[in-house]
C-alpha cells in the first residue's frame, strides 16, 4: 500500500510502498478514505526542534481521518468489516492512576497515532479497538475527517460555562474558528476570535464567526466597548500560542476569569504572573480531547446543526500532499482534507 513517510530525519515527507499491517487480537484493521493535515504534520514535515526530539523515522504520519473496518482481530467485538469510523489518536496505558480513574486524556504514557506509531496518512491503518469511534449516520465523511480537532475545539469550549458569557478566542487557526463557532452554537453572548493573518480573518469571518478583530488594525478595547463588555471577557481560549495573544487574553480577561490554554509555542512563553494573581484568574491547560466524553459531545453538537464546514478550504488528492503543506506553509489554507 501507498503511505505518506517520514522516512529521513530530515525536512520532507515521502510517498512510498509498505506492507498493509496485520490486525492483533485487540485490533482493528481500518481502509482510510479521508484524512486532514494537522499542524503536528507539519511540524514533523518541518522537522523542527519538537519533532527531531520526538519522532523517530520511519513514521507515517496521519491521525484526523475517517475509514471503513476492512478487518478485525479475533477478540474484536462491538465493530465489523464495513463500519464507518474513526479513531482517537492517544492510545493510552490502561494501568496508570487517570487511566484507572477513566481520564484516559491524562495518561502519562499516551502513544499518538502518526506519532509514536504509524499513522492515517495510508491506504490502511491498525487501532486498537478501544480507539475505534463509531460514525453515526448523518454525519458526513468530511465532518468525520476533523472529529479530531474539532475535539481540540469542543474540549476548550466545554472547559467553563460559556453560555451567557462572553468569549475571547485568540488564533483564527482551524481549532479557534471552531471553537468560536461551537461557544456561539453554546449560547455564549458574544464570542470575539482575534487575528493577525488577513487570510484567516477573512476565513473565519466566511465560516460563520460574527466578530472577528484584526488586532493590528483594530483596538481591542474599542471592540469591547462597542459590544457593551464592560469589565472583560468572562473566558478566554488561547488558541495561538503567541506571547502577544498571550498578553491580550489575560489582560482583556475580567476579574475571576476563566482561561483554557491550548495554543503551543516552539518558544518559551511568559504568563504575566501578578496579572494572574490580583485577577485571580483560573487556568486550564487543554490537550487533545477527553476519552471520550468529547468525542460524543462532538458528534452530538453537529448533529444538532454545529457548521464548521467553512473551515475546510483544499480537498486535494492524497498523492498532492507536498501542495497541502505549501499551503499551510504560506498561510493561506484552512483545514485541508486528502481523500484517497
Ligand atoms: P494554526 O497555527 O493554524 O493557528 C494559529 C493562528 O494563530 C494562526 O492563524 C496565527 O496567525 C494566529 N496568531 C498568531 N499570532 C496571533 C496573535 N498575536 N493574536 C491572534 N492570533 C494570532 O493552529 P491550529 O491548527 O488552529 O491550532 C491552534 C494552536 O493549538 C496551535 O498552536 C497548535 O500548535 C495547537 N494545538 C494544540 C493541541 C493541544 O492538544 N493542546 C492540539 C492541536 C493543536
Ligand atoms: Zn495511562
Amino acid at each position: 500500500m501507498r503511505a505518506i513517510v517520514k522516512s529521513k530525519p530530515e525536512k520532507g515527507l515521502w510517498m512510498e510502498a509498505v506492507n498493509v499491517p496485520q490486525p492483533g487480537p485487540d485490533e482493528v484493521l481500518i481502509k482510510v478514505t479521508k484524512a486532514s493535515i494537522c499542524g503536528t504534520d507539519k511540524h514533523i514535515y518541518d522537522w523542527d526542534g519538537w519533532a527531531s526530539k520526538n519522532i523517530e523515522p520511519p513514521l507515517i504520519l496521519g491521525h484526523e481521518f475517517v475509514g471503513i473496518v476492512s478487518e478485525i482481530g479475533s477478540a474484536v467485538e462491538g465493530v465489523s468489516p464495513g463500519d464507518r469510523v474513526s479513531a482517537e489518536g492517544h492510545v493510552v496505558c490502561s494501568n496508570c492512576s487517570n487511566c484507572r480513574s477513566s481520564r484516559y486524556h491524562l495518561c502519562p504514557h499516551t502513544k499518538g497515532i502518526g506519532v509514536n506509531v504509524p499513522g492515517a496518512f495510508s491506504e490502511f491503518l491498525c487501532v486498537p479497538l478501544c480507539n475505534v469511534v463509531s460514525i453515526p449516520d448523518g454525519i458526513s465523511d468530511e465532518m468525520a475527517s476533523l472529529l479530531d480537532p474539532l475535539g481540540n475545539a469542543v474540549h476548550a469550549a466545554l472547559s467553563f460555562e460559556v453560555s451567557g458569557q462572553d468569549v475571547i478566542v485568540t488564533g483564527a487557526g482551524p481549532i479557534g474558528i471552531m471553537a468560536a463557532l461551537v461557544c456561539q452554537q453554546l449560547g455564549a453572548r458574544h464570542v470575539v476570535l482575534t487575528e493577525v493573518n488577513a487570510y484567516r480573518i477573512d476565513l473565519a469571518r466566511k465560516a460563520g464567526v460574527r466578530h472577528v478583530v484584526d488586532v493590528r488594525q483594530s483596538d481591542l478595547q474599542t471592540v469591547m466597548q462597542n459590544l457593551s463588555i464592560k469589565e472583560g471577557f468572562g473566558v478566554g481560549l488561547e488558541m495561538s500560542g503567541n506571547q502577544d495573544a498571550v498578553n491580550t487574553i489575560i489582560n482583556a480577561g475580567k476579574n475571576g476569569c476563566c482561561l483554557a490554554l491550548l495554543g503551543i509555542s516552539n518558544n518559551k512563553l511568559v504568563l504575566p504572573w501578578n496579572d494572574i494573581v490580583f485577577k485571580m484568574i483560573h487556568l486550564k491547560g487543554i490537550y487533545g480531547r477527553e476519552i471520550f466524553g468529547t468525542w460524543k459531545a462532538s458528534m452530538e453538537l453537529l448533529q444538532n446543526g454545529l457548521d464548521i464546514e467553512g473551515v475546510i478550504t483544499h480537498r486535494l488528492p492524497f498523492e498532492d500532499f507536498e501542495y497541502g503543506f505549501s499551503l499551510i506553509e504560506s498561510g493561506t489554507a484552512g483545514k485541508i482534507i486528502l481523500e484517497m
